[in-house]
């Protein structure tokens, strides 16, 4: 029975919430009841409800769209998405029964603060998401939710799906499809999303079905439902993969391209490299970390000591032309840009030239095409030695005779083989540019051999020792270095990767002091008792935060520890932490709540934050997203305390 307040109750299927580690989808019939306040849902039928099972309030929905999956054993779904990544998967009886739903609470829910400007619109099922293929739950959704549609794309979806109706229902009216907040007020409808990118380096295709990129040359993107690889058009109509992060979206500020320009740079990086460089004038624009939208000129100036200036460039209400100082105005930024490198114009010196380091060298791109992660031995050059470590030895390596990569040749018996090449195709899908990138396995023939990004300054560890006092100088390379070290780290506990023996050791240095991020995950394939029981002497004690020390209880929280440490290896340029103490006291000492001292050329506000990352209670630690923002904001009056 339909009370006044009820706008729609229908029996559907409801698939269960998965909630759980391990869950194994299943389905109930449910009564669904749908008022102005939530949706409810109770077990029974239409004429006697009976329990209720469970209930959403409607402020807290954030997603409510069709399923366009076949992997649903009924048709006719649709997904109502709330909290943090709680996904209700509910199959109504027809496609009619299935739009009034959507329609009815999209209508319900249209003001709700917390709307996902994008959707999923497959399923979360196996560990990835079936639309995408994307690993992580909580990765942005690759379609255009409801809030952000047109009328037209609204109104095409209704008329398709009228279209579907049987013939007796079809001109029976639907509800109208909710009004996005645009058309309300009279804007025109924007354009259809076609996208089109810029390459940022040049791309050699190494699979059948790749497509070449040229550098500064303009593509369309066809299909971008992958997060790494996506489907892109060149102008001779020539279609196939690229590797994402070697594109960038034209912006309306055409900017990409410019030799200046570095998009995603942070504060400190730019510093340390404008530093490292040490010219003059030595300049490049970022977007701003502090202020998004907005972007900084960052200028090296030497006189009369060296300091690094950021300024931000603004934009004129009344013309919107662009200016550094409201004196000299510009319609683009790149005529703004030519005309600081030829007049100071207020700025503490004139531009000149951006660092060498920016025309540097094309990330890694995540494996080597799309869906290759086998790699065959036949495919790799082995060439030098690189240093020999836990598992076995690694050598400098080419692939296909002209890509650099590092090869681990996994001595037998040191690691659980099968379970890590389980694990591998998911690990090859990490990726951040402070990760150290695993491209694939070589595993049809033993030894099994692990391929990645190739380093050429070797592990931190012995980095620090060797270049140490050259970084040290000025303390922002070391700042920079613990910052990279972050954001790879940020980016495993985003997707809910425990490193497990995050250490300076573990870390790899590239071209321009870039670190990496390596060997995550990896030491739960290790076979040897006396590296992976917190009693053997291969143990990294040092390390290991008291939790872990006791109950060997790993997670993002003893990373943190682990990243302080690895914070105190950087200030002291490689020094072994606990110098003097043997394994028993670092033990002793560690359950007892006593931490390391304050290297002597670290920063009272550095050595603030590595104390947080000491807490005895894992839940008073920062997370790697908090320790980030506070790094950043570590300002160059800081490092002189
Ligand atoms: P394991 O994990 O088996 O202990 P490592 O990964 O530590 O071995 O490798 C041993 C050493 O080899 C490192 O300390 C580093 O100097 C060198 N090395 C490892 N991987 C690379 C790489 N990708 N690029 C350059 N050098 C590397």
């Amino acid at each position: 029975m339909e009370s006044k307040d009820e706008i729609k109750v229908s029996l559907m299927t409801k698939r269960n919430l998965g909630k759980g580690k391990i869950s194994i989808p299943d389905y109930k019939d449910r009564v669904f009841v749908l008022t102005k306040e939530k949706l409810s849902y109770y077990e029974g039928n239409l004429s006697k409800r009976g329990k209720l099972k469970g209930e959403i309030p409607l402020p807290a929905v954030k997603v409510i769209e069709k399923v366009d999956d076949g992997l649903l054993p009924k048709d006719n779904c649709f997904q109502v998405c709330y909290e943090d990544s709680l996904n209700l998967y509910i199959m109504a009886s027809d496609t009619r029964e299935q739009e009034e739903w959507v329609s009815l609470m999209q209508e319900a829910c249209k003001n709700n603060k917390g709307l996902l400007p994008m959707f999923h619109c497959g399923i979360w099922q196996s560990g990835q998401w079936s639309c995408c293929r994307q690993v992580d739950k909580m990765a942005p959704g690759c379609k255009q939710a409801f809030s952000q549609r047109s009328p037209a794309d609204t109104q095409n979806g209704s008329s398709t799906a009228q279209n579907q109706l049987p013939d007796k229902l079809k001109n029976r009216r639907l509800p109208p499809p909710p009004v996005p907040d645009h058309a309300k007020r009279q804007l025109p409808a924007p354009p259809p999303a076609a996208k089109v990118v810029v390459a940022v380096y040049e791309y050699e295709p190494s699979q059948p079905g790749d497509l070449q990129l040229k550098k500064g040359e303009e593509y369309t993107i066809t299909d971008d439902s992958r997060t790494h690889w996506w489907k892109a058009l060149n102008r001779e109509g020539v279609q196939g993969f690229i590797p994402s992060n070697y594109v960038q979206e034209k912006t309306e500020k055409g900017l990409i391209g410019e030799g200046w320009y570095c998009k995603d740079m942070s504060r400190q990086r730019a510093e340390a490299l404008l530093k490292q460089e040490d010219r003059e004038g030595c300049f490049l624009v970022r977007d701003s970390t502090a202020s998004p939208g907005t972007l900084t000129v960052t200028v090296l100036c030497k006189t009369p000591q060296t300091t690094v200036r950021h300024y931000h460039i603004k934009q004129n209400p009344r013309d919107s032309k662009y200016f550094l100082s409201e004196k000299y105005t510009f319609p683009t930024i790149p005529e703004l840009i030519n005309y600081h490198q030829h007049n100071g114009g207020g700025l503490v010196t004139r531009l000149r030239l951006p660092p060498a380091a920016l025309t540097g060298y094309a990330p890694a791109t995540l494996g080597f095409s799309q869906d290759k992660w086998e790699i065959s031995s036949t495919e790799l050059t082995l060439m030098k030695p690189l240093g020999s470590g836990q598992f076995g030895v690694v050598r400098l390596g080419k692939f296909q005779g002209r890509m650099l990569v590092a090869v681990k040749t996994m001595r037998e018996g040191s690691m659980c083989e099968d379970d890590f090449i389980q694990e591998a195709k998911t690990m090859t899908k990490l990726q951040h540019p402070n990760l150290v990138q695993l491209y694939g396995v070589c595993f049809k023939e033993r030894p099994i051999q692990i391929v990645t990004e190739y380093m050429c300054n070797g592990n931190l560890s012995s980095y620090l020792r060797t270049k140490g006092r050259e970084l040290a100088e000025d303390r922002s390379p070391l700042i920079d270095m613990c910052h990279q070290v972050c954001c790879g780290m940020e980016y495993l506990e985003r997707n809910k990767f425990i490193h497990r023996d995050l250490a300076a050791r573990n870390c790899l240095v590239g071209e321009h002091n870039i670190v990496k991020v390596s060997d995550f995950g990896l030491s739960r394939y290790v076979l040897d008792d006396e590296y992976t029981s917190s009693t053997g002497s291969k143990f990294p004690i040092k390390w290991a935060s008291p939790e872990v020390l006791e109950f060997s209880r790993f997670s993002s929280k003893s990373d943190i520890w682990a990243f302080g440490i690895l914070m105190w290896e950087v200030f002291t340029l490689g020094k072994t932490p606990y110098p003097n103490l043997n394994t028993t006291d670092v033990v002793r000492q560690v359950t007892h709540g006593k931490h390391l001292d304050r290297p002597q050329r670290c920063p009272h506000a550095v050595y603030r934050i590595m104390k947080q990352t000491w807490e005895k209670d894992p839940m008073r630690r920062p997370s790697f997203k908090e320790l980030q923002v506070q790094i950043e904001d570590i300002q160059e009056k800081d490092y002189c305390e």
